[in-house]
């Protein structure tokens, strides 16, 4: 047996790994599965390029609760470590990188955004276990090795008698961390870390009802059979290419995602992109209601089909953080707060890329399927809204496909619209005039006698369109947006109507003449004819200020 000495300063790292990364002890075992993850599918390469000369078979992962010994164990059938690896990789690297840790990070426990996306790997392992054991066999013609540790800088290292390749890691639980000792705690977590992870992950069992047999009575119960409960899916549909996936598959994935959703999604975007950043994902577009509620089920980020947040702020442009489905990206930064995340360069591409294909897709929406799109309009109004608001850029692409209902159920795009009213809806100014009701009911009367006028009323009647109305007047000239009860709606002109008014400079002169004999100009009235390119009134009498107020 040898003994020795981890080369690190602090004393006892065990207490400290505990402090700083107290918001999330639950991540130890998302750690030791990725590690036995990767130990697999380096088993996996190996094998396949021919420089391990073993069968690779069909490696499961196993996780084990034994409450009354208080352990986990964590079983794997991967590469294994050697003994001098696991003085390198167990000892020296990651001790080594958790006192680089501690160096790079002592001042961030106040800062839970930072630690709860900082994996320390192996060691994290200690956040829940007193004493830590590893056992394992390489995949190399070398004898078995056991490792313990108790967090500790002394370790034991030995060899084991283990015969079958891989690695089995069994945690000593604390006592204060007992609550790992349920199997129904495990479960939750498996499902929320590990539900796609790539390698089949074991726990326990279950039983399965086979098939009768033929010609078996009615009355017989069919037969069972104890299977191993395998807790993911190890090809998610977002892993795949889009052209291999149908429809239903979209939809069923959405439904393993979210089994507390009834409503299906409207439709789904499937990211894949490798350069110059890799990213792989499925955005759906859910139904959403006026629930303020409906950020309960949110986009979920993974790294390499592991699961690491749900809050996918600062990376996904807030408009779409309504959406659902998964990211997954190694290139996204974890161990940093999200200010910085914003201000990442490789953050900022990847949230444009998804920017712009959310908006590509509902151009394609729009263009294949118009009827469909006007359907689904009220469901998707309010992200298309928001993100024309918020993105310039995706204002760009939206301009193009965003809709505009009229009171009588008629969709219009914003060019469709202005193609219609042009000639028969601007005021004075020459602006054109988008007449809008916020209330059918309210304003019936005004809305009617609009109508009769041939004017389109559009119907404005969500909080955030009256802020895509001054977006829209700020960003094409010459528009302006007027309620249907606005009292100078009386007042536009049709193009037919200004062309007859216009008059030549001789003519007004001679046109003002006359009114100042008919109107009594001593009384301060001014009399206005510029305005009579454009306006239906021929001109405009101002009433000085002092007279109003003598009234
Ligand atoms: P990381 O996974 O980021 O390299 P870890 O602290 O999680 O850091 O693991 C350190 C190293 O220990 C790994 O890189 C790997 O070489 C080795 N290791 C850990 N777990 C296993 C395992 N189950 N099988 C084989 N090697 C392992
Ligand atoms: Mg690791």
């Amino acid at each position: 047996m040898a003994t020795g000495k981890i080369n690190v300063s602090v004393e006892n790292i065990f207490p400290l790994i505990k402090k700083f990364l107290y918001s999330d002890h639950e991540i130890f075992l998302r750690e030791l599965i990725s590690n036995a993850t990767d130990a697999t599918l380096k088993l996996k390469h190996l094998t396949s390029i021919g420089e391990a000369k073993v069968e690779y078979g069909n490696p499961i992962i196993e996780v084990k609760v034994d409450k009354d010994k208080k352990r986990i164990h964590i079983l794997d059938q991967g590469v294994g470590m050697t003994e001098d690896e696991v003085k390198k990789y167990i000892n020296e690297v990651a001790f080594s990188g958790a006192e680089e840790f501690l160096d790079k990070y002592k001042d961030a426990g106040k800062d839970t955004g930072i630690i709860g996306h900082f994996g320390l790997g192996f060691y994290s392992a200690f956040m829940v276990a007193e004493k830590v054991e590893i056992i394992t066999k390489s995949f190399k013609d070398e004898p078995a090795v056991h490792w313990v540790c108790d967090g500790s800088p002394e370790f034991t290292l030995e060899e084991a008698k283990k015969k079958d390749r891989g690695t089995e890691i069994i945690l000593h639980i604390a006592e204060d961390s007992t609550e790992f000792l349920e199997d129904a705690k495990i479960r939750e977590l498996l499902t929320k870390y590990n539900k796609f992870m790539p390698i089949p992950i074991k726990f326990g069992t279950r039983t399965e009802t086979l098939p009768k047999p033929e010609g078996a009575k009615e009355d017989e119960p069919a037969p069972t059979e104890e299977v191993d409960d395998i807790i993911n899916n190890p090809a998610p549909a977002w892993t795949k290419q889009p052209t291999d996936l149908k429809d239903e598959d979209y939809k069923n994935f959405y439904r393993g995602l979210y089994p507390m959703q009834f409503e299906e999604p409207l439709f789904h975007i499937h990211l894949n992109v490798d350069y110059p950043f890799n990213l792989t994902g499925i955005l759906y577009f859910p139904k959403l209601t006026n629930d303020l509620n409906i950020q309960k089920d949110r986009i979920q980020l993974y790294q390499n089909q592991v699961f690491v947040t749900d809050n996918v702020e600062g990376i996904v442009p807030e408009f779409l953080t309504m959406l659902r489905g998964v990211i997954d990206s190694p290139d996204i930064p974890l161990n940093v707060s999200r200010s910085y995340l914003q201000a990442d360069g490789a953050v900022k591409k990847i949230s444009s890329y998804i920017t712009r294909k959310v908006a590509d897709k509902l151009s394609s929406l729009f263009k294949n399927n118009r009827e469909d799109f006007e359907q689904k309009w009220n469901d998707i109004k309010i992200v298309i809204e928001y993100g024309m608001l918020s993105e310039e850029k995706f204002f760009e692409k939206a301009d193009k496909f965003a809709l505009y209902p009229t009171v009588d159920g008629t969709f219009y795009t914003f060019e469709e619209l202005e193609a219609k009213i042009k000639d028969n809806q601007t005021d004075k100014d020459n602006k054109l005039v988008v007449l809008y009701a916020s209330d059918m009911e309210a304003q019936h009367s005004y809305i009617e006698a609009a109508k009769a006028k041939g004017y389109e009323i559009l119907l404005m009647d969500s909080p955030i369109v009256s802020h895509l109305m001054q977006k829209l007047e700020g960003s094409k000239e010459n528009l302006s947006f007027v309620r249907v009860d606005a009292d100078h709606i009386d007042n536009l002109v049709k193009k037919e109507d200004t062309a007859i008014s216009k008059l030549s400079d001789e003519e007004k002169d001679r046109l003002k003449e006359n009114l100042e004999k008919v109107i009594s100009a001593d009384k301060g009235y001014t009399i206005q004819l510029e305005a009579m390119d454009s306006n239906a009134s021929p001109f405009i009498i101002t009433e000085p200020e002092f007279m109003r107020r003598m009234k």
